[in-house]
């Protein structure tokens, strides 16, 4: 296996409005994001936006499924590339049921990685209580972690955040020390660069932020701005390291829902997807949460059908 990838995954950024008065995208100071896309901004209707070496993908979250798009469902979609909301006869929220834990261990990209002989790893700092209430089987997982845990990634530590090695899921720290937790705070820059270098390291890197979501919910538009700026200087930190190293960072989501304030629910609007690197080509035809684990397949070299020419499927597609 060749290639690496980094996965940022958002949960519930969606395409929005113009409206300043909905939209934190409008009004927050995002330079790498809207640098990488000659400076557009991401919005509902902005059709697939493009740079030099990037481009971003408005994705159905929607799997074809009527109501509103969920975590479980979009998120176990986007880990294993198949459609999980149909799957489960519906959307489901939160943490996946045991058919979706199934499929998660099966079929997750850390799996997929694995056994094509390549190394995966999950960047989130877990907290040790989390960590004892999974070697006793009390912790409820969401998919993200049912999928590490199912094909055998060690979950990373906070010894491992103390080394630089592993980023807390808010980032810089900041909100993980107001919930009372000693933990470095660090520049969202420097989160970035950290985790750009571990994914250096490995073939497949995730990483998740889910605090975009619980701002969704609270319609706090303004912790929502605050929020996108800390990701933009993620995004600029990794991407100072990734690109020099061959690594392609790939920014996804499994509903929208911080895009529209008016709302406290998830919407059915477009989830961007974005990606910047070396591979960034395998993600131009990206149209549903299920290609993007099929597209981190391509950029390694281990593409469908196990073909190993890069970025030939989004060229069929286009
Ligand atoms: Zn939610």
């Amino acid at each position: 296996m060749r290639g690496s990838v980094l996965l940022v995954m958002l949960d519930g950024v969606g395409l929005g409005s113009p409206d300043p008065r909905r939209n934190p995208f409008v009004g927050a100071r995002l330079p790498t994001l809207t640098g990488l896309l000659g400076g557009a901004l991401p919005l509902l209707g902005c059709g697939v936006l493009r740079g030099p070496q990037a481009v971003l993908v408005p994705t159905d979250a929607c799997l074809g499924m009527p109501g509103l798009p969920q975590s479980a469902t979009g998120q176990t979609a986007l880990l294993t590339g198949e459609n999980a909301a149909r799957l489960a006869g519906g959307p489901v929220s939160a943490y996946p049921t045991r058919p979706l834990a199934e499929l998660l261990c099966r079929q997750g990209l850390f799996r997929q990685v694995n056994s094509a002989g390549g190394r995966s790893t999950f960047l989130n700092a877990f907290r040790p209580e989390s960590l004892e209430g999974i070697a006793e089987g009390t912790y409820r997982a969401t998919a993200t972690t049912v999928a590490a845990l199912g094909a055998g990634v060690r979950l990373r530590t906070f010894k491992e955040l103390e080394q630089g090695r592993a980023v807390t899921h808010d980032v810089t720290g900041a909100h993980v020390r107001r919930l009372g937790l000693e933990v470095e705070e660090v520049a969202p820059e420097e989160a970035g660069r950290r985790a750009a270098r571990v994914a250096a390291e490995h073939n497949f890197t995730l990483f998740e932020h889910f605090l975009t979501d619980l701002f969704g919910h609270a319609g706090d538009l303004e912790g929502g701005r605050a929020l996108l700026e800390v990701i933009d200087g993620f995004l600029a930190g990794a991407l100072e390291v990734a690109l020099s190293r061959g690594v392609t960072v790939v920014v996804a989501s499994d509903h929208g829902n911080l895009e529209d304030a008016s709302v406290s629910t998830h919407t059915v609007n477009p989830v961007p997807t974005l990606a910047v690197g070396p591979g960034w080509e395998a993600f131009s035809g990206v149209g549903s949460l299920t290609d993007i684990a099929p597209a981190v397949m391509e950029v390694l070299g281990e593409g469908r059908g196990g073909g190993r020419q890069a970025s030939g499927r989004a060229h069929r597609r286009a």
